[in-house]
Parts: structure tokens; sequence; C-alpha cells
């Protein structure tokens, strides 16, 4: 899906989400049915996940309002036990 913009003489630029290679030089407005005309500009194509698009607008917002905390983020929080070798045979073996 890619993110074309229309231009509606009664609610401006339009969004319109479609498919790559379908958009058409004019559509009805989604808002007033009236029609809109493309405007010619790339269009925005998704990422695919949104993991992803959520990490990129997290990022952004925090250009401008970064999140406050009031202490390190991970202090405090308890480790994982650490794995111990079950195998007699693997005990003597060097451990990172
Ligand atoms: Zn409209």
């Amino acid at each position: 899906m890619a993110t074309y913009v229309y231009r509606c003489d009664t609610d401006g630029p339009v969004d319109v989400p479609l498919p790559m290679g379908t958009a058409p030089s004019s559509l009805p407005c989604p808002r007033c049915a009236r029609e809109a005309v493309r405007l010619f500009c790339p269009p925005r194509v998704s990422t695919g996940s949104r993991r992803i698009v959520e990490a990129i607008d997290r990022a952004e917002r925090s250009r401008d309002a970064p999140e406050v905390v009031t202490r390190v983020p991970g202090a405090g929080a308890r480790r994982p036990p650490v794995a111990t070798a079950t195998n007699p045979l693997t005990r003597r073996l060097p451990r990172p």
C-alpha cells in the first residue's frame, strides 16, 4: 500500500491509501465525494513492519517531547538466572 495525495476544491489535500501503481489521475473525494485531482508527488510507502513504524514514530516524537523518566531504565530489574550445564561432561569446559 502507498499513500497518494489528492486535492479537493472543498477539503484541500486529502491522503488516499491505494495499492502501488493503481492511483488514478482523479477520484471521488473520500470526504465530500466531489472530484479530487491527484497531486504528483512521490507516494508514501509503508515500511511494512508495524514495530518499525512505531519505533520511527517514537523517535520522531522524542525530538520535541522526550519521555521523562525518574530512574535509569533497566536499573533494579532482576537479571535472569544464568543457565548452568546439566551435562557432567560439559561442566569443565571454559565459560565466556
Ligand atoms: Zn472533498
